[in-house]
């Protein structure tokens, strides 16, 4: 089954279920156990109900459903994004192990391995995600972990993961991959050589602007160890949460759809503005990514980025404060539009980002482009006017 027919399937049983449509939220701590022989016997695994901690079929049901459509061995809820991050370094790496990072990754995966890692006697080193052969040069014997995400945070550079995996690989490290921008049903990352996948559920999946959550996925084999490594933090996900998530899985095609082809005409009619240098779209053909997207992405959701011609901040200010339908704030992936300065170079140590000038992120979100459009041309005529 494709995608779309999978979203509306998965993760539900009405036969089980007096016909409801939707499986129930069933919340726990204790579960009960017939005999001292199933007490004893029960261990918290993979689907096995054994103490709320460990998650209630309300979970298993999310897990199991992320897991297909990513094409993955397994998946655990995670309370947060960057608790996926963590749990997932915490699962794989110990004292004396090196990771290498491609330098265009999520501000907050920097802060984990600068950070949390470096306390705990992991090494980092930082590469240009657009030179493979960088992970050659920079791969040590103790290197345990290659960790990329692509389109890049607030760059959106598209890399060559199959490249890369093939080089981590054999050296005998394992290739972690955050997939919070394509989802999964945009990029398949085990048709690409990543063993274990990172998403912030509170972007699209969650996709209303009302969840946390995280997930990591991976290859049947490293499962165990990654659901052990976060149940030894002791995390835990609310079933509302699970359900929720759950819920808006089922407009997740729909929504990316829509999230695409917005996003593709507002990136089309920014090519078009004086005020913009450079849009930073890996779906737009005149992207330097462009060529790597179309061969490994199945499409594009709606964030992406701008470099603004040269403006002063004030400017700039004049422009994002008075924004009627783009709102400003952190995250994204929700049916709203937003719209933010960003500073890439701030995240970076192993490449240069020369922006001409100001740069911005902005998500489009599910209104109809030519309101947004408009809302930006508006936005625009203030930050001429401010120069
Ligand atoms: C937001 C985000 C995260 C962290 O997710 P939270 O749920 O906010 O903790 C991780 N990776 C990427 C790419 C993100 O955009």
């Amino acid at each position: 089954m494709r995608d779309a027919t999978l979203v509306t399937t998965l993760g539900r049983d009405p036969e089980q279920n007096d016909g409801i449509v939707n499986p129930p939220i069933q919340r726990a701590s204790t579960i009960l156990f017939p005999t001292v022989d199933s007490l004893l016997a029960a261990r918290p695994g993979p689907g096995v109900v054994n103490y709320g901690r460990y998650g209630t079929p309300t979970t298993f049901a999310l897990e199991e459903a992320v897991a297909t459509l990513e094409g993955a061995g397994g998946a655990v809820v995670v309370g947060s994004g960057k608790g996926a991050i963590v749990a997932t370094m915490l699962a794989l790496l110990q004292a004396g192990d090196h990771v290498l990072v491609a330098d265009n990754v999520y501000h907050p995966t920097r802060q984990t391995t600068d950070g949390l890692m470096k306390r705990m006697g992991v090494a980092s080193d930082y590469f240009d995600p657009l030179v493979p052969e960088q992970v050659r040069q920079k791969i040590r014997k103790e290197t345990r972990v290659v960790y990329l995400e692509s389109p890049g945070s607030l760059t959106f550079e598209i890399t060559d993961v199959a490249a890369i995996a093939e080089i981590a690989h054999a050296h005998g490290a394992l290739v972690v991959f955050d997939n919070t921008w394509a989802t999964p049903l945009y990029f398949k990352p085990y048709e690409h050589g990543v063993d274990v996948t990172i998403h912030a559920a509170t972007k699209y999946i969650g996709g209303h602007s009302d969840l946390m959550m995280g997930i990591v996925t991976s290859t049947a084999a490293l499962h165990g160890r990654l659901r052990q490594g976060i149940q030894d933090l002791g995390m835990s996900v609310s079933p509302e949460d699970c359900w929720l998530a759950l819920r808006a899985i089922r407009t997740l095609d729909v929504r990316l759809r829509r999230h695409m082809e917005s996003g593709i005409e507002v990136a089309q009619w920014l090519q078009g503005r004086p005020e913009v240098a450079r849009v930073l779209h890996p779906a737009l053909p005149s992207d330097p990514g462009h060529a790597l997207w179309k061969r490994d992405f199945k499409g594009a959701s709606g964030l992406f980025g701008i470099v603004l011609n040269p403006a002063s901040p004030a400017a700039v200010a004049a422009m994002l404060d008075d924004m009627e339908l783009f709102g400003m704030g952190w995250s994204w992936g929700g049916y709203e539009s937003l719209l933010i300065p960003t500073f890439p170079q701030k995240s970076r140590s192993a490449t240069a980002w020369r922006p001409e000038g100001p740069c911005l992120r902005i998500h489009v979100g599910l209104e109809d482009p030519d309101d947004l459009t408009a809302d930006l041309d508006a936005g625009f005529a203030r930050l001429r006017a401010a120069s």
